[in-house]
């Protein structure tokens, strides 16, 4: 059963995605732990960023815990929760690979995960008018970038690979 001396938390990787949750029994009136458990959850982002990682590592930005007196703590990771199953991210990325290469992707997804940009970035990507679905076209896809990434030159501005560069063609 759970006591009063319980502290809970969540973290996400700024690399993958992933989360690390954390459960903590802690001395009473301190935050010295003396019992920890951990497990690392995989997340539809990290489940789909794979192949685009160069390394297995995670790096642990602290989003949200509570418990032991501590009603609801914060951290910069908290921000990256949102990115972690986000549909219009995951539908980015995978067309961006598609269309711009595996770089572009990789650049736009440390981005994503990034504490001090996320949340401009995912703004701007929701406001931006992508759709998962229908920029998968490579017409189409040509059309939103040309139109939408000018606007934040701070992100970023990966050229279009020639079609017949596709990360993933059809033909395979
Ligand atoms: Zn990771």
């Amino acid at each position: 059963m759970w006591g009063p001396f319980r502290f809970t938390s969540s973290a996400v990787c700024s690399h993958c995605g992933s989360i690390r949750y954390t459960v903590e029994r802690q001395f009473p009136f301190t935050t010295v732990p003396y019992w920890r458990s951990r497990s690392i959850e995989s997340t539809p982002l990290s489940d789909s960023v794979g192949g685009l990682l160069t390394s297995r590592d995670h790096t642990w930005q602290f989003a949200h815990g509570g418990g032991n007196g501590v009603r609801c703590a914060l951290g910069e990771g908290r921000s990256l929760l949102q990115c972690t199953d986000s549909a219009l991210l995951i539908g980015f990325l995978e067309a961006t690979k598609q269309h711009s290469g595996a770089d572009a992707a990789r650049h736009y997804l440390n981005l994503a995960l990034d504490p001090t940009h996320s949340e401009a970035f995912m703004l701007w990507l929701a406001v931006s008018g992508f759709q998962p679905d229908t920029h998968r076209d490579p017409a189409a896809y040509a059309a939103w970038f040309q139109a939408a990434v000018p606007q934040a030159p701070e992100f970023g501005n990966f050229p279009l690979l020639p079609a017949d560069q596709h990360e993933s063609s059809t033909a395979g």
